[in-house]
């Protein structure tokens, strides 16, 4: 970890545990911070941030372009393509867009040189401010396959970042999210307290565990019954670094697309305090692995 520079990822195993209620709020209850929203395919954060939009990139991923003169038929390209997104058919050269993963191999092995690279756009970043908080948010435009050159590209932004970052990663263990945690410090799971939460949380235990990240949990709808997830946690001596309590008040205002730490001290405690045990955790694994 970078002196002075924290990256923290929030993960789940599933949608709708409360990990874009958690990475918001916490990122509005830290002075300062960056939020980052990493799932590309539905960033839901800035909906309560609501951040005004400072600056808008397009996200581009180069795509092969025929040139049928050129072209003699010899399918080189297509033998040589491990996605299947090329095809010769009636004397023509097919590109499959959707399913080309942008390596450039093709045009390396066209022995004509037939195929050049075009850009074609796959989302944008959009960059902005909801008061102490900057925001990024990334967004993968319908149809398209994989939001994994957006995440690139969001993490390498967030280098450049001082302060704490909060990342709000996609939900699930796939590809999109190991991209999302690259950087992390320290990784937040958040889990339900039921049987499916608990497997889910288990989903992204063994991912955090594959990369060697230091990790606790935050246990959320937390009710006086018995909590399969924390049970998980006691069995595999995992830390959990925060209880939120199943609150109809802190759901309202979820549900309405605010931000709880804005709008009540007690919640505003609740967050800070939560943000003083991670950092606590992340200092700790700096200690122990600098
Ligand atoms: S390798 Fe080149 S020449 Fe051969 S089929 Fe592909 S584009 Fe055409
Ligand atoms: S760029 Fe790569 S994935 Fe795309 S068509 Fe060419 S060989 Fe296949």
């Amino acid at each position: 970890m970078a002196e002075g520079k924290t990256q923290i990822a929030v993960l789940s195993g599933k949608g709708g545990t409360g990990k874009t209620m958690l990475s918001v709020n916490l990122a509005a209850a830290i002075e300062n911070s960056l939020y980052v929203d990493c799932d590309v395919e539905e960033p839901n954060g800035h909906l309560f941030l609501k951040p005004s939009t400072e600056n808008e990139k397009n996200v581009f991923v180069q795509h092969p372009k025929v040139c049928e003169q050129s072209c003699n038929g010899c399918r080189l390209c297509v033998k040589f393509c491990n996605f299947n997104a090329l095809a010769y058919i009636q004397e023509k050269l097919m590109v499959f867009e959707d399913i080309c993963h942008s390596c450039g191999g093709c045009a390396l092995v066209c022995p004509q040189k037939a195929i050049s690279e075009e850009d074609r756009t796959i989302g944008k970043i959009s960059e902005g401010k909801s008061e102490n908080v900057k925001v990024l948010t990334g967004v993968l435009n319908p149809g398209e396959q994989s939001g994994v050159p957006i995440i690139s590209e969001l993490v390498k932004m967030c280098r450049k970042e001082p302060g704490t970052t909060i990342i709000d990663c996609p939900p699930g263990s796939s590809c999109v999210v190991m991209d999302s945690i690259k950087d992390a410090d320290y990784c937040i799971l958040v889990a339900e307290p039921t049987i499916f939460g608990a497997s889910n949380l288990e989903m992204v235990y063994e991912l955090v565990k594959l990369f060697n990240k230091p990790f606790g949990v935050v246990l959320n709808k937390c009710l006086k019954d018995k909590n399969p997830a924390e049970e998980f946690c006691k069995e595999k001596g995992i830390t959990v670094v925060g209880k939120i309590p199943f609150d109809h008040r802190l759901g309202k205002l979820n549900g309405d697309g605010q931000i709880a730490v804005r709008e009540s001290k007690l919640y505003k405690k609740m967050f800070s305090d939560l943000y003083v045990r991670v950092a606590k955790e992340v200092k700790h694994e700096k200690v122990i692995n600098p």
